[in-house]
């Protein structure tokens, strides 16, 4: 049988709680029964010493033996639980206690015993007796034998007084349970409740269902940290599932219209509506290749969206990699009449500061796609700019070109998949709007940034902000 959180918890607790608060109460119980016990046989014998300090005195003012007082003595100490019998130094009975009232004295034992009985059944006093000499200034006068419940009784207020001190104990300890009882319950709800929430979401999660999040007010630093990250985990495989989601829903929207066209060349080819010529099948070997092309970038995208990719990061001279990039744009740019700087930072020494520590591959592709870009989206005579900044912790390049902007509206979305601003535009240029995700990406796993600013018909900038150690 397998219990809940909530029940292991309350039942902990409350064994705990019954465990210590009786062990409380025991320790009471028997230190009070100790300390009474203590207080009980030094009073019987502070009021012997008292009796026999007292005969002597009175022994001393009176010249000898009387009943004059020794009744008032005797009589006193029988009410305290003490018989009392004094004999002089030729053993004769000079006053006893059973002699003035036998009665007074077997009642007095009854009651002690009674009264010893009924506090503790474990109780094995018996009626004890004891001698003191009497002396008057070191010479013997007598002898004084009291009889009492040894080795120890309580009178009956000392015995109402110890009852009632138990009562309040037992009082004391039932309130303190039922008070436990209480609040083991709530607290066993509250540290429960939360890890209840928790494995329900770890189930749900497990089945796939990743909507709502553990919002449950939590106490316990371990188990907010717990929430905390199933809610993290939650939001992380939501992400993956919406991206793949995502993915695959642009993926097929994307394959659609060049497939189709091949569809529709083969189609017209194959029913003779068109001649079987070179342009034709060249013209859907292009498409085909578009095709394979984008399903390269796809590949790419979906690399480096994933959030655990791992970067090469070293250091290396940005002056050379973006060289060799404008290198590859040549033939366009001479084609459209272009003009292309690159401009890195000198020291005051005349050494040039351009050490970037990043993965050099996958800067080297950012710049690829914001060279390309600046290039395909730049008309005749453009000019494009690269600029290399090193500030204290961190490196800054920019991309600017006076080609041919980008619309306001459309500006928040170039860096979302396969958005492309000009949809007739892009057509001819054979851009599937994935370029700008993918650098988004790049930059963001650099733990960078990337911002665009543009006017429509002026050019575009592209700051990218990149972390330096
Ligand atoms: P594409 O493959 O279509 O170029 P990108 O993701 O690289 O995809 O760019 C997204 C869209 O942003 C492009 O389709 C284009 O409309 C716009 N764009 C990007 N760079 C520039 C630029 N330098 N000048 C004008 N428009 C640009």
């Amino acid at each position: 049988m397998k219990y809940s959180l909530k029940q292991r918890l309350t039942v902990s607790y409350i064994i705990i709680v019954i465990a210590s608060i009786g062990f409380a109460i025991l320790f009471a119980n028997v230190g009070i029964k100790n300390q009474f016990k203590r207080y009980a046989i030094q009073k019987q014998e502070k009021e012997t010493a008292e009796i026999v300090n007292l005969i002597q005195l009175k022994y001393e003012e009176e010249g000898g033996f009387s009943s004059h007082y020794l009744d008032l003595i005797g009589m006193n100490a029988l009410q305290n639980g003490m018989t009392v019998v004094i004999k002089d130094t030729g053993n004769k009975t000079v006053w006893s206690a059973y002699e003035h009232n036998n009665g007074l004295c077997q009642a007095m034992i009854q009651n002690m015993t009674v009264n010893m009985s009924s506090y503790s059944n474990k109780w094995d006093g018996k009626y004890e007796e004891r001698t003191y000499t009497l002396k008057l200034k070191n010479s013997e006068i007598g002898v004084l034998t009291t009889g009492f419940m040894g080795p120890y009784y309580f009178n009956d207020e000392e015995l109402i007084f110890i009852k009632a001190l138990n009562s309040i104990l037992l009082f004391t300890g039932a309130a303190s349970l039922l008070l436990a009882f209480a609040l083991g319950i709530i607290m066993s709800a509250r540290l429960s409740s939360p890890l209840t929430k928790i494995s329900e979401k770890a189930l749900a999660l497990a089945k796939g269902e990743y909507r709502g999040r553990i919002t449950e007010e939590v106490n316990t630093r371990e188990i907010k940290i717990l929430a905390d990250t199933m809610n993290q985990l939650s939001e992380a495989l939501s992400d993956k599932d919406r991206l793949r989601k995502q993915l695959t829903q642009d993926v097929a929207h994307e394959l659609r219209t060049p497939l189709t066209s091949v569809q529709g060349h083969m189609e017209a080819m194959l029913d003779g509506v068109w001649e079987l010529s070179t342009e034709r099948l060249e013209s859907c070997y292009e498409e085909i290749l578009r095709i394979k092309k984008l399903i390269g970038s796809i590949e790419d995208l979906s690399v480096i969206e994933d959030k655990n990719i791992i970067l090469h990061l070293e250091k290396f001279e940005f002056q050379k990699l973006a060289g060799r990039m404008i290198h590859n744009y040549e033939n366009d740019i001479v084609e459209k009449n272009m003009t292309i700087r690159l401009n890195v930072p000198m020291s005051s020494e005349g050494v040039k500061e351009d050490l970037l520590y990043a993965d050099k591959d996958k800067i080297c592709q950012v710049l690829n796609n914001l060279l390309s870009n600046a290039v395909k989206y730049s008309d005749r005579g453009a000019e494009i700019n690269i600029t290399f900044v090193k500030e204290e912790k961190q490196a800054v390049i920019r991309v600017t070109d006076t080609g041919m902007g980008i619309a306001e509206a459309d500006l928040p979305h170039i860096f979302e998949r396969f958005y492309r601003a000009d949809k007739s535009r892009n057509r001819n240029t054979g851009g599937a709007g994935i370029g700008l995700a993918i650098t988004e990406a790049i930059i963001k796993a650099h733990g960078g940034s990337i911002t665009v600013k543009s006017k429509y018909g002026e050019g575009t900038e592209f700051t990218i902000t990149l972390p330096q150690v």
